[in-house]
């Protein structure tokens, strides 16, 4: 199991971000490089694949010194879902293993937020969000009897940054800070030198 693949999208992405571009251009950019990364799954080790009993799991993957972005495996058991949710920075969402399903939401005049749609997200598939084009979602796992995975890259240290889970009826908000399961993360460098 080699995690070469995340090492070469850590630098990828660096390089990337390093250019300052757009949201824009990172949201086209950076979706071609998390494609290449959920191209194939052998790469995330087991530590990081590991569903939770009763609630899904956030692993820190990586996260850059400078909080320019972060990336993090999210891994749903059968049944588990989000709150609904923002994110507040931009976000690229690739599907890992088994699928999941997206529902998104808009804040109506009134303060409440409707759904404006529901997706299916599959293994090697891309998805994104952001307070640009759209930073409201439940997801949950789409798969009854196993867990489901994916990886998602943030432009911020996501761990840390105060957002909200939102009660769609009401448009009422609860700020939390949703942290990351793990303490050790995966060692990038282990299979370089071999
Ligand atoms: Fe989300």
């Amino acid at each position: 199991m080699s995690v070469q693949k995340l090492l070469t999208f850590v630098q990828d992405i660096t390089r990337l971000l390093e250019t300052r571009p757009s949201e824009e251009k990172i949201l086209v950019e950076g979706r071609k490089l998390v494609a290449t990364l959920v191209s194939s799954d052998e790469w995330l080790p087991d530590a990081f694949a590991r569903p939770h009993p009763e609630h899904y799991q956030q692993y820190l993957l990586y996260a850059d010194p400078l909080d320019r972005l972060s990336i993090v495996s999210f891994v749903w058991g059968p049944g588990q879902k989000t709150p609904v949710h923002d994110h507040l920075t931009w976000g690229i969402v690739g599907g890992l293993r088994g699928k999941e399903q997206e529902i998104t939401f808009q804040q109506q005049p009134d303060g409440s937020y409707r759904e404006t749609g529901r997706g299916i997200l599959e293994a090697g598939q891309v998805t994104a969000v952001s307070p640009v084009i759209g930073d409201v979602h439940e997801v949950s796992n789409a798969l009854s009897d196993r867990p489901s995975i994916s990886i998602h890259v943030y432009g911020k240290n996501i761990g840390q940054v105060r957002r909200h889970v939102i009660d769609p009826k009401t448009g009422a908000e609860k700020s939390f800070i949703s942290g990351y399961a793990n303490e050790v993360v995966p060692n990038l460098w282990s299979q370089v030198a071999a």
